[in-house]
């Protein structure tokens, strides 16, 4: 078997990256040492988050929020995706003002994905805050998704050949190190042995 790429890890940026470029026409074989999505990708929180980052942050996860529309048609799954808003809370006015500022800073840079909510509107969200709380920051686009859902999918549609001409015919390789993967990239002729 010959690919044009080789990619050692089935979790969920290998799985991801494989269909990409399967979908621009590469062979790619996908090396995982356990089983597909048995570390994080298939155990994590789900939360596709754009609140609270990092401004440096913002815009590739404003980007990849995106680009979930596109996943979803891609692997043809919803993967469990709910909008589920989230609210940071203010404790104190000094707090208050600080997530003030954050809208601020990212109103700024062109984002409005994080607003400011007074304390109706936090009661509304969230009823049982304490009562000592003044404010917070919202943001309403928040999603999750089902990890699990995801990966099965993703790993279901990395796997499928597409097209006559350039089926990219993905293949989960079990190995158990990564010294596995190069012998197995020098004996399917994709890498020179050190020996040879
Ligand atoms: C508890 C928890 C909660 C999280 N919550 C969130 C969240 O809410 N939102 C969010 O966006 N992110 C969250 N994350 C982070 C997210 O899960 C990871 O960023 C993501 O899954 C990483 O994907 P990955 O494919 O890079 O890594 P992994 O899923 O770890 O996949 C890497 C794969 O590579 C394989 N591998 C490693 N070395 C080799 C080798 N030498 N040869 C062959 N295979 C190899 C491993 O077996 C593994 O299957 C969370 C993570 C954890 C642990």
């Amino acid at each position: 078997m010959k690919a044009d790429v080789l990619i050692v890890g089935g979790g969920i940026m290998g799985c991801a990256t494989a269909i990409e470029l399967a979908n621009k026409g590469k062979k790619v074989i996908i090396f995982e040492k356990d089983l597909p999505g048995r570390h994080a990708s298939g155990n994590n929180s789900g939360g596709v988050r754009c609140q609270g980052r990092d401004v440096r942050e913002i815009p590739f996860a404003v980007e990849a929020r995106k680009m979930w529309d596109h996943h979803l048609q891609t692997i043809g799954s919803d993967c469990g995706f709910y909008v589920s808003p989230r609210l940071r809370l203010a404790e104190s006015d000094a707090e208050m003002e600080q997530l003030v500022k954050r809208e601020e800073t990212l109103k700024s840079m062109g984002y409005d994905h994080e607003v400011v909510a007074d304390l109706e509107e936090v009661r509304r969200l969230s009823p049982n805050v304490a009562d000592h709380v003044v404010g917070g920051l919202a943001c309403y686009t928040q999603v999750h998704i089902d990890c699990l859902q995801c990966l099965i999918s993703a790993i279901r549609v990395s796997r499928a050949p597409r097209g006559n001409n350039f089926a990219a015919l993905t293949r989960l390789v079990a190995s158990h190190n990564m010294l596995q993967c190069e012998r197995a990239a020098y004996r399917h002729g994709l890498r020179k042995s050190p020996e040879q």
